[in-house]
Parts: structure tokens; C-alpha cells; sequence
């Protein structure tokens, strides 16, 4: 007998060579019937495969990474057999799952494959999924393989052989298809009921472009059409949200190869939102207890050697400039230099809380090949602060800190968001952290306390802290369910004493205050891409490049329109007058393509009326209103910071 450890605590005993499938039934049918994969002593393994030895185990289903990835392993094999049966002698590198499905890297020889071949392939795996067949698990020596492979006449696959050392080589065989493979994989192929094939590419062997160019085949593969469905659905509305296509078309912001990649200029459109959101974060900040500061974007080289960021950060930096025999950095933090505004006048302990803020704007170096549209960028604008507290005032400040998160999660109606604690690993401290066991224990505890009394979800992970303290990165989720890296929260009990900051205790002695770094709105330029997309351009009122455009009938009612015109602009209200010689209808329907909020239509009726007809972005038509009414109500609108 063995002992098998369930998640829970629980312990049950089994007879040895018992799998995960077994298991699954002795609890039930039903659950035996959903379990693809296994978890064994932290090892994904086949649901299938026996357990000789005592072990903890996590069933998987398709709900659990592990489940998913092995779901779509599988389905690559299982388009490997689907290909091999269109293509005799085509040869196969490798299958591995990706983010969203599996692909498979072929070499087809001289014959090539269309976007109409992948419908003939989808047929067939569909055909051969039915056939239940099982994923067989077969280990074999390293002479038998390459026999095998070589008989095959599939170098690339005798390749990956060379690598492996004897005794440790499987295959994988489902219906008429073999494969190298260290696994694992679902039960049998039942288990895939919708298929898409995506995408053809090509791939160059190994990654390297001196290298043949195999041939990519995506695809992707669920448990039932019904989750194909939704999934095809979600890209159709990921593509019309996309940040890129939506910044273009709305004039947000624009890049330009003579500035030079990465470097994002905001249009007037996109200034506007910029505006918005730092007017909103200088309010809730000035609510909390902030006080704003500026600090120049360069620094020398003795700072950041001071802050540590050199030489550890320095990948991440720009090189250095020469001037007077000095080097120069670009930032690509603000800590250093709110650090110095810290220590620029002695702080005594009826200073702290000490907090301060900044925009502030930081440059990193990301190699070219990673910058992509908003989301990776050269030139940042951070939502940056930095509190120093002490260690009593510690719980309130960040539950402060939690409390803003939440605050701005509602005004952008953000529903979904994960918090991730990042802890440090207890063997690599003096390498990749700072040698303080005590202080991480206690600086730990201290988070996890003050996240728990917010009340707000976290989920904890191992050796992903950063080198002076632990940190929370914050995940969200935009409204179709993609999910963004917002910002970083840290605690940082090394970078005080790094920069000898101190403030005087009511016993008279001197105390190294604790720090800690918050950016709730990220940077301008992720937190825009998020928001063009959550809000699929459509932005609200108050944060609208354009919040109402007045269209004239004709230009007969122009003098009418600029009237109207001077009361909004007079409340503050950002409206333009659509002056263009076109028809109604077609400055309605441009005013639409544009998102703007409202437009008010002006004609004979609301000349002799005194009124202006209003229509709402996406709402249509909502009747006649006096535009002082409607003025006091689109104030309203905006001071409330109201979604719709
Ligand atoms: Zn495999
Ligand atoms: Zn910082």
C-alpha cells in the first residue's frame, strides 16, 4: 500500500501502481470522467500513468494550467497524426503547448501548406478524435529510438535524441502516430471535442535564421464547441479593441521612426486623457496626504551605484552620457531621487508619514524585438510615490495604499483583479536578496497582515521578490477578461540604510524609516492601452478628448451652434462644432466612428425653441433638451467621474 496526499491535507491509501485515473474514480465518476492530467509530487504527469511510491497529488482538470497545457500537447500530437496522414514522410521538431493552444514545427519537404489545408486537417483530427484513442506511454532505450527515428529517416527528431541521456526516453503513441516525447498527455482523444487550426508561419530550426525554415502550423482545441465558440468571439472583440488600432483611429498617440522606437508622443487626444488622469491622481493624493514634487530626469553614476541599481539594473538602463568627466544616467526609477528629497532637511518622527509624488517620467531599455504598441515602451510616465513611515505606522499606510487601489478599481470599473505577494527564497538571500533573514520575515508578515485586514484576494509565490523587500504586483482584467500587469506595490526595508536616510525618534535617537513604492495607476502608457481597451475607446465623459460635439443642420445655424458652443466651453466642457459642409447624417455618423459622448444636433426646431437636440454615443437619440440643463447635467456627469 501507499500513502497519497491530497491537497487538502487529507491521506488515503492505495495499492501501489495505482494512477491518478484510479483515484479519481474511487471518489467519483463524475470527476474521473473531467481529470486529464495529475500532479505528482509537483510533477505534471498522465492521469494514466502508475504511482509506484508515496506522493502528493492534485487531479487536473482542464480548469488547472497544467490541465490545459497537457489538453493542448496532446492536440498537437494529435494534429501530427492528422498532417503524417495528408504528408507521408512529412518530419516533425517539436509540439509544444503555447498561451492560448499548440503548435507544431514540420518540415514538409518540397510541398507546402494553405490556410485551406488546415480546414482539411480540422476534418481529420476531428475524425480521428472520435476514435478514443489512447495516449500510450512507452519507455524505451536510447539505441531503440534512434533505430526507430532512424528508420523513420526523421532527423530532426534524432536531433533531440542527442540530447537525451539513455534511460530516461519515452514515446507517445496515439492511433497511427509515434512520437518522441517526454509527455505527458490526456487519457485518450475523446477528450477533444472543438478544434481550430489558426495560423500558418514559418520558423526557423532552432530559432536560427542560418537555420532551415520549417513550416508553423497553431492551432487550438477545446473540451466542447461551446468554449470555441466563446473563445473565437473573444478574439473577434479583442481585435476590434486592440489598444494599437484604437490609438490610431481616435488620434491618441502616434510613433515615429526619426524619434525612434518605443518613444510614444501623445497626440492633443491622448494629452487629454493624460491630463484626466493625473488630475484625478492629484486629487486623491492630495486627499491622502501626499505632496508633489519634480525631480530632473538624469542622475549621476554615483547615485545609482548608491540605489544598487547599478551594476543590477543596469540592463534595463540606457548607457551612460559623459559631461565634465561625470557619467550621466537616463532614470528609470524615481526611488533615488525622491530618497534625496527625503534626506534634503532633517526629519524628526513628527514628519512621518513623509509622503511624495511624482508623474514622473523613466526610461528603460527594452530590446526592439519587445516593444509592442503601449504595453512595452521606452519612455514611461509612472503614477510614482514613496512613503516613508515607520514600523508602527506601517499596517495604516499600506492599507492606505490598498485602500487608493480599490478607490480607482471602482472609478474605472475594474471588477477583476489579482494580487500576487512576491516573497523572497530563504537560500538565496546575500544573492538575489539582501541578507536581512529577520527583517524579511518581518517585513512579510507585516504585508500579508495588512492585505488580509483589506480584505482584498491575494495569492503568494516563492523567490519573485524583489532585492530590497517583498512586493505585491497587481493584476486586472479588462471587461472581455485579458489580463493586464498594472503596477508594482514595494516594501523596502534595504534602501533607507543604502542611503543613510534617518529621522530622529521621540526618545532623541535616530531610526532608518521604512519606504514604501506605489504606482496604483501604473504608467500612463500601459494604463491607456488597458483603458482603450476595456472601454473599447468608448471612454466616459470626464475622461473624453472630445465630450460634446454640436452638429448644425446647416451652416444657416452655425451662429446658433457657437453659442451653444461658448456655454459648454464656459463650464469647462470639452465640444467642437462639426463645421463641415455634410449632411446630418454623415456628421452623425463620423461623430459615432469617433466616440464621442454626446452630440447635440442643432437645427430650424431648436433655433426657434432655444434648445438643442442631444444624442448619446451608443444610446441614440435623447430628446430635446435647454442647454443650460443639459450643461448642469454633463458637469455633473464629469465631477462624478461617472462611467456612463
Ligand atoms: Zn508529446
Ligand atoms: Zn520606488
Amino acid at each position: 500500500m501507499i500513502n497519497i496526499t491530497f491537497p487538502d491535507g487529507a491521506v488515503r491509501q492505495y495499492t501501489t501502481r495505482v494512477t491518478a485515473l484510479d483515484i479519481a474514480k474511487s471518489i467519483s465518476e463524475g470527476l474521473a470522467r473531467k481529470i486529464i492530467a495529475a500532479e505528482v509530487n509537483g510533477e505534471v504527469w498522465d492521469a494514466t500513468r502508475a504511482i509506484e511510491n508515496d506522493a502528493q497529488l492534485k487531479l487536473l482538470t482542464w480548469d488547472d494550467d497544467g490541465g490545459r497545457k497537457t489538453f493542448w500537447h496532446s492536440s498537437a500530437h494529435l494534429m501530427a497524426e492528422a498532417i503524417e496522414s495528408f504528408y507521408p514522410g512529412v518530419k516533425f521538431w517539436v509540439g509544444p503547448p503555447v498561451d492560448n493552444g499548440f503548435y507544431y514545427d514540420v518540415d514538409l519537404g518540397d510541398r507546402s501548406i494553405i490556410e485551406e489545408d488546415l480546414r482539411k486537417l480540422e476534418v481529420k483530427m476531428a475524425e480521428l478524435a472520435k476514435q478514443n484513442n489512447t495516449y500510450i506511454r512507452k519507455p524505451i532505450s536510447k539505441s531503440e529510438a534512434i533505430q526507430y527515428f532512424s528508420e523513420k529517416g526523421d532527423e530532426y527528431k534524432l536531433d533531440l535524441l542527442q540530447g537525451l541521456e539513455d534511460g530516461e526516453i519515452t514515446l507517445y503513441i496515439q492511433g497511427n502516430f509515434t512520437d518522441l516525447c517526454r509527455g505527458p498527455h490526456i487519457p485518450h482523444t475523446g477528450f477533444i471535442k472543438a478544434i481550430k487550426l489558426t495560423n500558418i508561419a514559418g520558423a526557423y530550426w532552432k530559432g536560427d535564421e542560418k537555420n532551415k525554415q520549417l513550416t508553423r502550423i497553431y492551432g487550438v482545441t477545446f473540451p466542447s464547441q461551446k468554449q470555441l465558440d466563446e473563445y473565437i468571439q473573444l478574439l473577434e472583440e479583442a481585435r476590434k479593441r486592440d489598444h494599437r488600432k484604437l490609438g490610431k483611429e481616435l488620434s491618441i498617440f502616434t510613433l515615429d521612426d526619426d524619434v525612434g522606437q518605443g518613444l510614444i508622443m501623445w497626440l492633443p487626444n491622448g494629452t487629454v486623457v493624460i491630463e484626466e488622469l493625473e488630475k484625478l491622481a492629484k486629487e486623491t493624493e492630495n486627499e491622502a496626504g501626499y505632496k508633489r514634487v519634480v525631480t530632473p530626469h538624469i542622475a549621476k553614476e554615483s547615485m545609482y551605484i548608491t540605489s544598487g541599481h547599478l551594476p543590477y539594473y543596469k540592463d534595463n538602463m540606457y548607457p551612460p552620457m559623459e559631461m565634465e568627466g561625470e557619467k550621466y544616467y537616463l532614470k528609470s526609477m524615481n526611488c533615488p531621487h525622491h530618497h534625496k528629497i527625503f534626506a534634503a532637511e532633517p526629519k524628526s518622527f513628527r514628519d512621518l508619514p513623509y509622503r511624495i509624488a511624482e508623474y514622473g517620467t523613466v526610461y528603460r531599455y527594452e530590446q526592439s524585438g519587445e516593444l509592442f504598441g503601449l504595453m512595452r515602451v521606452r519612455c514611461l510616465h509612472m503614477n510614482d510615490a514613496h512613503i516613508y513611515c515607520t514600523k508602527e505606522q506601517f499596517n495604516d499606510e499600506f492599507k492606505a495604499v490598498n485602500d487608493m487601489y480599490l478607490k480607482y478599481f471602482k472609478v474605472f470599473g475594474i471588477d477583476k483583479y489579482v494580487m500576487r505577494l512576491s516573497l523572497h527564497s530563504p537560500d538565496k538571500l546575500g544573492v538575489k536578496y539582501v541578507n536581512e533573514p529577520g527583517l524579511w520575515i518581518e517585513t512579510e508578515a507585516m504585508v500579508r497582515n495588512a492585505l488580509q485586514e483589506s480584505n482584498i484576494p491575494y495569492v503568494e509565490v516563492q523567490d519573485e521578490a524583489a532585492f530590497y523587500g517583498p512586493k505585491i504586483d497587481v493584476q486586472i482584467y479588462s471587461v472581455i477578461g485579458r489580463e493586464f500587469t498594472l503596477a508594482t506595490n514595494q516594501v523596502d526595508f534595504s534602501q533607507g540604510r543604502s542611503f543613510k536616510l534617518e529621522y530622529v525618534t521621540s526618545d532623541n535617537s535616530t531610526e532608518t524609516p521604512l519606504i514604501i513604492h506605489r504606482a496604483p495607476l501604473g504608467t500612463h502608457e500601459r494604463f491607456i492601452g488597458f483603458l482603450l481597451e476595456h472601454y473599447a475607446g468608448k471612454f466616459p465623459v470626464w475622461l473624453a478628448p472630445v465630450q460634446v460635439k454640436i452638429l448644425p443642420i446647416s451652416d444657416k445655424f452655425l451662429p446658433y451652434a457657437k453659442d451653444v458652443l461658448q456655454k459648454l466651453k464656459k463650464a469647462d466642457i470639452r465640444a467642437e462644432i462639426d463645421d463641415r459642409s455634410e449632411k446630418i447624417g454623415r456628421k452623425i455618423r463620423d461623430t459615432e466612428l469617433m466616440k464621442v459622448p454626446y452630440m447635440l444636433v442643432v437645427g430650424e426646431k431648436e433655433v426657434n425653441e432655444n434648445k438643442i437636440s442631444i444624442r448619446r454615443q451608443g444610446k441614440g437619440d435623447l430628446g430635446a433638451k435647454d442647454v443650460d440643463e443639459f450643461v448642469e447635467e454633463v458637469k455633473n456627469e464629469i465631477r462624478e467621474r461617472k462611467s456612463e
